[in-house]
Parts: C-alpha cells; sequence; structure tokens
C-alpha cells in the first residue's frame, strides 16, 4: 500500500511553510519541501558557474544535484549539498529569484521528479510546492491551495527574513514576490494554480491555528 500524501500549493509568502511543518509533526509524517530543491539547484549554479538561461546545463546540474535533506530533531531540516550546509544560504533573496528562474525550465523540472516522488513514504507525506497537487502528486486525495493577499505576504517573507539575519527592504520584498508569483503562474510548464480538486484557503488575516485546523479537517475528510 502506498503511503497517503497531502498536498499544499500556493504562492510564496501563503504560510506553506509554517503549516506544512506543522502538520508533519503532528501527523508524525515526513514532510517534502520541493522549494528547497529548486533553491539548491539555483545555489549550485551559482557555484559552479551555470549560466541560469542555459536550460541544457542545468538539467544535467538538476540530474546529479549531489543533496541531502537531514531532519534536525525538532530544528527543522538541515539542507546539506555537497557536504556543505546551506539551510540558511538557500533563503536569501538571490536565491529566491533564481530559483524561480531554473524552475521554469521543463527539462529541468523533468529531472528533479524522481527525486521528489521518492520523499513519499510510510506513514505518510505532507509535500509543499508549487506544483505538488498537479504534477508531482497529481492523484493524491488531499489537497490544498493557500493564498493570501500579496501585501501580507511580503509582510510575511519580511519578518521571516528578518528572524533569519537577512538584511530586507519591505517595498522591493513586494515587487520581488509580485515578480516571482507572476513567473510561477505563467510559465508553460506547472504553472503555479490550484489543482482542482483542491481545497483553496486565503490565509489573509487567519491566524496559523485556524488555518491547520481547516487543513487537518480536509485532510481527516479526504483520507
Ligand atoms: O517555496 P519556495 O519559495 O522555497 O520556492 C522557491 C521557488 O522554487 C519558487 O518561486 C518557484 O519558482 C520554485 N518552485 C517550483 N515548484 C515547486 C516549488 C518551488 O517551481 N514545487
Amino acid at each position: 500500500q502506498r503511503a497517503p500524501i497531502v498536498t499544499i500549493d500556493g504562492p510564496s509568502g501563503a504560510g506553506k511553510g509554517t503549516i506544512s511543518q506543522l502538520l508533519a509533526s503532528r501527523l508524525g509524517w515526513k514532510l517534502l519541501d520541493s522549494g528547497a530543491i529548486y533553491r539548491v539547484l539555483a545555489l549550485a549554479a551559482i557555484h559552479h558557474n551555470v549560466e541560469l538561461d542555459n536550460e541544457a546545463s542545468l538539467a544535467l546540474l538538476a540530474a546529479h544535484l549531489d543533496v541531502q535533506f537531514i531532519s534536525a530533531n525538532g530544528n527543522g531540516i538541515k539542507v546539506v549539498l555537497e557536504g556543505e550546509d546551506v539551510s540558511h544560504a538557500i533563503r536569501s533573496q538571490q536565491c529566491s529569484n533564481a530559483a524561480s528562474k531554473v524552475a521554469a525550465f521543463p527539462r529541468v523540472r523533468e529531472a528533479l521528479l524522481r527525486r521528489q516522488r521518492a520523499f513519499a513514504e510510510a506513514p505518510g507525506l505532507i509535500a509543499d510546492g508549487r506544483d505538488m497537487g498537479t504534477v508531482v502528486f497529481p492523484t493524491s486525495p488531499a489537497k490544498l491551495y493557500l493564498t493570501a493577499s500579496a501585501e501580507e505576504r511580503a509582510q510575511r517573507r519580511y519578518n521571516q527574513l528578518q528572524d533569519k539575519g537577512f538584511d530586507v527592504n519591505i517595498d522591493r520584498l513586494l515587487a520581488e514576490v509580485v515578480e516571482r508569483d507572476e513567473r510561477d503562474m505563467n510559465r508553460p510548464v506547472a504553472p503555479l494554480v490550484p489543482a482542482e480538486d483542491a481545497l483553496v484557503i486565503d490565509t489573509t488575516g487567519i491566524g496559523i491555528d485556524e488555518v491547520v485546523e481547516l487543513a487537518l479537517s480536509h485532510i481527516k475528510a479526504k483520507l
């Protein structure tokens, strides 16, 4: 019997990361942070001087990407690229923007499909991303799509980045969040869009606990 999978998609700053972590720990399930894979690929490209518009080289790099996700007991997940802890580095705005550029290439996405599907393991998986319910795990019975106003999403990203010690400017962040969503929603392959059978939750002005409860009741009803 295959492991149950819950997909959580939506734009940047909609609360997917926080909600996914809480759901995974409440259910005792594994977590796939698919955005981290695209971020790591972007960082590897920068390290290896691969141009961010060279689809063939990026796809090759994606196929051979030496990345490990190590669960750091209650402290989230440690991301290791070629032996180096890059958990902090991949959260920079430079990496966010580069990730959404490399993620637009079909051959790059194709090269990362199997790696993402391999996260499906008993007792279950919470899969966080942009195309979890539409492309990577389309047969998942429990799909969520989280969204929020652009202003609120930029404010959340601002708070998160500040907490992590990054120097950020709210106006620039809002412009980048809008630009990145635009690119993610309008790319020809795996665009950011709710799956037809996803429950859409607008988290603008809603507390985290309430979103978790809504998500859990959807999951219980669908699994
Ligand atoms: O979720 P996160 O902000 O870490 O994702 C970084 C970028 O990776 C997104 O802007 C998007 O372009 C890309 N991405 C994607 N498909 C996913 C997850 C992330 O294209 N499933």
